[in-house]
This record gives structure tokens, sequence and C-alpha cells, in this order.
């Protein structure tokens, strides 16, 4: 395994122009991120707001951050003044907080909604049918402070890849549902983010518009 440089030039130089990398930093320590960002490297994902929080703290402020995890409705005040894309919100409470704590800091904060692909009860999200409810909500329609630009899944941890690709494909197909709607004020889908480390390629032949890589660029984790 190269540099954290080396490994994001090589990862950067495959992707086609329409895929954004989110290097994800989880778990690793502040000399990490600041080799990836002296790369040219702007946008991080973190799956803990306190962690995010305590890095956007000490870095610079050109950083666009992703919040990539599971989050508290208590804890989106901490990251409301800067994150810059919410990837898993599973539930229209969620959403609504983030609305509360966007306007509060006078933002529109964007977001995604996660959508369980994966054939494991451990991983969140919404099902096809209630994000298409959801969203025909009239207390949806009333947040003005969020908009849901697209849809981000995790497949099943499996070496299996033939059911990556059928569980990247029902998200794809979801994502192009929604995609032909009539823009609102809230939302406007162009973002489709799945694809990590161990997935990414098959991720960008099934329709993928965000890669959230991490190991394949910092290297292992020890938590
Ligand atoms: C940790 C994490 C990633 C990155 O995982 P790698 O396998 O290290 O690339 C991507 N997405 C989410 C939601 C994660 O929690």
């Amino acid at each position: 395994m190269g540099s954290i440089t080396e490994n994001l030039q090589k990862i950067k130089k495959s992707l086609p122009e329409n895929v954004t990398l989110v290097a994800v930093s989880k778990t690793k320590p502040i000399v990490d991120l600041i080799e990836a960002y002296n790369s040219g490297h702007r946008i991080f994902g973190e799956n803990k707001v306190q962690e995010m929080t305590e890095k956007w703290e000490q870095l610079p402020k050109d950083i666009q951050w992703h919040m990539i995890g599971h989050v508290q409705t208590n804890k989106v005040k901490y990251m409301a003044p800067f994150v810059s894309l919410i990837h898993g919100v599973e539930s229209l409470k969620l959403l609504k907080e983030i609305n509360k704590q966007a306007a509060k800091n006078d933002r529109i904060i964007h977001c995604l909604l996660q959508i369980h692909i994966a054939k494991e009860d451990t991983k969140f999200g919404f099902d096809a049918k209630e994000v298409t409810t959801i969203i025909e909500t009239e207390t949806f329609k009333s947040l003005q402070n969020i908009k849901v630009i697209g849809l981000m899944g995790m497949a099943t941890f499996t070496k299996n890849k033939n059911q990556i690709e059928k569980e990247f494909q029902e998200i794809k197909n979801l994502f192009d549902s929604l995609k032909i709607k009539p823009e609102t004020n809230n939302l406007k889908i162009n973002t489709l983010s799945i694809g990590m480390s161990g997935d990414y390629r098959i991720a960008i032949k099934n329709g993928s518009t965000m890669v959230r890589v991490g190991s394949a660029i910092f290297g292992e984790r020890n938590y």
C-alpha cells in the first residue's frame, strides 16, 4: 500500500469525471488528514459528530465535511454550523431536527436519504416506498432549511459481487425514479452515494456519483 497521497492520486485518476470522492477519515489522526489536504483533497467523511467537530476546529476552513454515519437527533446541533452534506438521514424526525438547527444557523443543509438495501438488519435506512411517501408529505414540504439532493446506501458486507450489484441496482432504480420528479425548493435529486473501498468499482458501474472511500486511502482502521 502506498502513501496517503499516492493512494488518493491513484483512486482519483480511476474515477469518472462525474464521481465525487469522499475521503473517509474516521478514527484517523489529524496528520493523516493534513497529508490528504496538502495533496489537494478537500472532501472528508466522518461517522461521529464529536470527532468530526474536533477535526473541523483544527483544520482549514475550506474543507467540506460529510457526515456519513448514523446521526442521533441530539447531536445535530454540534455540526449544523459547518456540515456540508449529511449522508445518513433515515427518519423524518431527524430531517426535522436538521431543518431546525440549520434555521438557527441561517443555513440550508444538504442531505441524502439513506436507503436500506443490504440484507442485514444492522444497517439503517428507509425502504423505497417510505421515501416516496415521505417526500409527498406536507411536513416534508414545509422544511425550508434542508435540501434533499440524493440517496445513500450501503451494500451487504459480502464477497458475493452479484449480490452487491443487485443491491446497488435497487437503489439506482429508486434514484432514477426520483430524479425525474419536478424539482422543488427542498428536493433536487442529483447525488447517488454508493461505494466504499471494497465495492466502489461495482458502485460506479451501477451509477454511483459519490464514493466514500476510507481504508483504501488511509489504510486499515484500528478501533
Ligand atoms: C467507514 C465507512 C465508509 C468507508 O469504509 P472503507 O471500507 O474503509 O472504505 C464508507 N461509508 C460509511 C457509511 C462508513 O461508515
